[in-house]
């Protein structure tokens, strides 16, 4: 997949809450933990990792929810205080924010690498074993960001 001419933009359904990503994120994979499941009203989510200084919110008030995940790790959820669309989380690892793909204006580039939490899918959900799988979470994420790097950085 080719990538866009960074800075692109996403935000929430309103238009209210507007967000810039001023570099390629680090990786982009699907969760199917339980959480992303109640959260999204979908089989899974797509997390799209980036860094915090490649992040930028432009416009609107965010409101928090904290959780503790399936990992038992304390998350920051935030969501547009206005349509209450749920834009990214605040994850205990430092320097790193994980946005919901699906925010982002245009989102044909971002095509996950990988599965985390493929234990607690939906059993008619396929994973491509082609691609880097975790039965639970990531402790490392380095595989997914590796697989990232592969699939936008074609030999050439
Ligand atoms: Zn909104
Ligand atoms: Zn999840």
């Amino acid at each position: 997949m080719d990538l866009p001419k960074f800075p692109v933009e996403g935000g929430c359904q309103c238009g209210a809450a507007r967000y810039r990503l001023k570099a390629s994120p680090l990786s982009v994979y699907n969760c199917h933990c339980k959480d992303c499941q109640r959260f999204s009203g979908a089989a899974w989510s797509m997390s799209m990792i980036v860094k915090d200084s490649d992040f930028e919110l432009l416009s609107g008030e965010i409101a928090q929810y904290r959780k503790t995940a399936d990992s038992g790790n304390a998350i920051v959820m935030n969501f547009c205080a206005r349509c209450h669309g749920w834009l990214w989380n605040d994850p205990p690892a430092p320097g790193i924010k994980v946005v919901r793909a699906g925010t982002l204006d245009d989102l044909d580039w971002a095509a996950p690498v990988g599965n985390i939490w493929t234990d607690s899918k939906a059993v008619w959900v396929q994973i491509d074993p082609a691609q880097v799988n975790f039965p639970k979470g990531a402790t490392d994420r380095t595989p997914l960001f590796d697989a990232w790097t592969r699939s936008t950085h074609k030999d050439s």
